[in-house]
């Protein structure tokens, strides 16, 4: 080590600090399109000045939320090495301690570390253990320290002016629903970008980074193998199918053979998924009430997915057996172009509210719990999406990157547009869950005993199933939504009398 070797010593243990990390965004593959985005950081990064000069700056914070091992870790050191930038890391659990004063003191620390080797880049991963929601439910004690380091946190990312030292921050969870909002404001972490699973194609590739280094017989079997491992391992992540490769190479070794192989490969992969599917087995934990709220919001969710099929996304099965904040249904891949029309996207805004409707209709308003928040976010979040990003609405043509891009008059316009949208999906959804009330309770049932449904005995249940005729739902109303949200008054008109 250079410059940073002594400071890596004598700083405190728990930042890591690396004056170059070696890594480039070739050693991440599938998902090109999250390359592409964070290539542009990586240039301002590097011409500094030159951009500076233009106006141009580099976000403060830019989040990165998905499952373990997907490579958000990867990423962030891809960044660095490909923008030659030094690299200072640390993980929100190290903040946290029992000492009174530990967190903010560590995060000071980190960031002036990071600022005196400006421009650099500070990474800290698992951000969800001291960025989470304050005044939340205390899941891990030590909330007072935890707050006053998510504090430090803020106030640090609003002190560096933007056009002085560059420190970039890069943050990593899989809890983004549990993030202190203050985190995703303006100037901060407000570049959220999404590390999700690899596709099939995005698994090949990653396979091929990972085989570049081992042996195959020829680079034909190499390819043919690959991708049947790549079509074999749906829902790995890429630290998954490192392994796969790893594991494979061990047993090579251990046979004594000079070449990695089908069968190796095929063994590794049975291994893994091994271990995946004894993680799946803890379901008998889950206590009663809540898989029942599981198994209605799944059944909710499987009828209003039958009632307006996505043919770009069709649904393969559900489950009960695990819990998290959005629905568990999976879906079958499809590749190519989507085509998608604004009834697609209204469609879809009724389909993200099942959860939050069928938990209101069977177990009141003022008894719902957490795993069907995340639905009432999803359902605004699509409303608002076509409402400032589609040009598909009243709203206008125009387009807005988000609701923080609003003059207060056009904000005051998207609240009543987003709001008619909203009462219009709600009422949507529990008028179609009430007409199928009779098929949501049959998979509630078939979830309860099974814990799981297959796609195709949900259609065969929802197509059988007796329904009870309901009233018309007032469609959305867009220009009535518009005046009400005082559009006479933008002109300086009132209404006549
Ligand atoms: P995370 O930070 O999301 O938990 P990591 O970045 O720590 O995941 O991933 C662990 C390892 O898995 C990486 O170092 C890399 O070797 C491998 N890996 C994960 N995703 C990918 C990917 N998309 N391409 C190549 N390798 C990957």
């Amino acid at each position: 080590g250079g410059a940073l070797g002594s400071l890596g010593k004598s700083r405190a243990k728990f930042i890591s600090a690396e004056e170059t990390t070696g890594v480039t965004f070739d050693d991440f593959a599938g998902q090109e399109y999250i390359k592409r985005e964070l290539q542009e950081i990586v240039r301002i990064l590097k011409n500094d000045e030159e951009f500076q000069n233009k106006g141009i700056y580099c976000p403060k914070g830019v989040l990165l939320h998905g499952p373990p091992g997907t490579g958000k870790t990867l990423l962030a050191k891809a960044i660095a090495g490909e923008a030659g930038v030094p690299f200072f890391a640390a993980t929100g659990t190290d903040f946290v301690e029992m000492f009174v004063g530990v967190a903010a003191a560590r995060v000071k620390d980190l960031f002036s570390s990071a600022r005196s080797f400006a421009p650099s880049i500070i990474f800290i991963d698992e951000i969800d253990a001291i960025g989470s929601k304050r005044g939340g439910p205390d899941l891990g004690g030590g909330g007072a320290e935890r707050e006053q380091g998510l504090l430090q946190i803020l106030t640090e990312m609003d002190g560096f002016k933007v056009s002085t030292s560059q420190v970039l921050v890069i943050g990593a969870t899989n809890r983004l629903d549990i993030l202190d909002p203050a985190l995703l404001r303006k100037g901060r972490f407000d570049k959220i970008i999404r590390v999700g699973l690899p596709s099939k194609d995005g698994r090949l590739a990653i396979l091929q980074v990972h085989a570049k280094n081992k042996f195959f017989r020829s680079e034909e079997e190499k390819n043919t193998v690959l991708q049947e491992i790549a079509e074999l391992s749906v829902d790995f992540t890429g630290a998954e199918l490192q392994n796969v490769l790893n594991e494979a190479g061990i047993l090579t070794a251990r046979k004594d053979l000079d070449y990695i192989g089908r069968e190796e490969l095929l063994e590794a992969l049975k291994r893994q998924k091994g271990t995946f599917e004894t993680g799946q087995e803890d379901s008998t934990e889950i206590p009663e009430e809540l898989k029942l709220r599981l198994a209605y919001r799944e059944a909710a969710v499987a009828v209003l997915a039958c009632y307006y099929p996505d043919c770009h996304r069709p649904f393969t099965e559900t489950d009960i057996r695990s819990i998290r904040s959005q629905p568990n249904m999976r879906y079958a891949e499809t590749s190519g172009k989507v085509f998608s029309k604004k009834s697609d996207f209204v469609n879809s805004i009724v389909r993200a509210c099942a959860p939050r409707v069928i938990e209101e209709e069977m177990f009141g308003i003022d008894n719902l719990c957490w795993i069907s928040a995340k639905a009432t976010f999803e359902a605004s979040r699509l409303a608002e999406f076509l409402i400032l990003q589609t040009g598909m609405t009243a709203f206008g043509k125009t387009f807005y990157r988000n609701q923080s891009d609003l003059v207060p008059n056009l904000a005051a316009k998207l609240e009543a547009l987003r709001d008619e949208y909203m009462r219009f999906a709600v009422e949507k959804c529990s008028s179609v869950l009430r007409e199928y009330q009779s098929a949501v309770e049959t998979i509630t049932d078939t979830l309860l005993e099974k814990g799981e449904i297959k796609a195709k005995e949900i259609w065969g249940i929802y197509k059988k199933a007796p329904r009870i005729p309901q009233p018309p739902v007032h469609p959305v109303d867009e220009y009535g939504a518009l005046i009400h949200a005082g559009r006479w008054g933008i002109y300086g008109n009132s209404l006549p009398g």
